[in-house]
């Protein structure tokens, strides 16, 4: 029998491994869709701000369709778990913070440090993965008590545009019109006009 993934289980084949930022992206993505009224079958266009880099980033690309190839995903570089969604025709845009402190187990921390490490037993390593496993859980079970949700407005980047190529004088190779650089009458690619 053929069993239709679960929108978790599709974001984990994503990424690769299962973990707690993930979920943490799984949370607040869904919790953003569900503000905007938003599902995937409507196709319409979405907008995702994130304000870290790392695994929670990646439900987001799955769930929301908000992707960096598209570009319709825009990173700022916060450091923080801030994740806004925005529909174009919606008007606002919802932002979604986890609150700070929300998750922490002290236990967990503590185990993971002595992981990262290399100084964990065997044993301490089998009480990680349980921990971790619950602690996930509870990620994704999280009500809305864990986030502070809020509805701003904000400006809309323009829709991702298709510039033209040129070829770069130094490297040879193909670079977009608007990345290149001019040094002494020649159009340069940005790591040839660097050295
Ligand atoms: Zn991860
Ligand atoms: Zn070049």
């Amino acid at each position: 029998m053929c069993m239709d993934k679960t929108p978790w289980e599709r974001v984990c084949e994503f990424h690769g491994h299962v973990c707690p930022g993930l979920a943490l992206g799984f949370s607040a993505t869904t919790l953003a869709l569900e503000k905007l009224d938003f599902s995937r079958s409507v196709d319409e266009e979405m907008i995702a701000f994130v304000e870290n880099n790392a695994c929670g980033v990646d439900a987001v690309q799955v769930l929301s369709g908000c992707t960096f190839g598209k570009g319709n995903l825009f990173f700022i570089d916060h450091g923080k778990q801030v994740y806004t969604f925005a529909r174009r025709s919606y008007g606002k845009a919802v932002r979604i913070s986890v609150k700070y402190g929300a998750f922490y187990n002290e236990t967990y921390s503590r185990l993971r440090m002595k992981i990262n490490s290399g100084e964990a037993t065997g044993e301490e390593k089998r009480d990680f993965m349980m921990l971790q496993q619950k602690h996930i859980q509870n990620i994704l079970e999280a009500g809305e008590e864990f986030f502070d949700i809020s509805f701003v407005d904000i400006e809309l980047p323009p829709k991702a545009k298709i510039f033209k190529s040129v070829r770069c004088d130094k490297c040879g190779e193909s670079v977009m019109e608007t990345r290149t650089v001019s040094a002494e009458g020649k159009t340069l690619c940005i790591p040839c006009g660097n050295h």
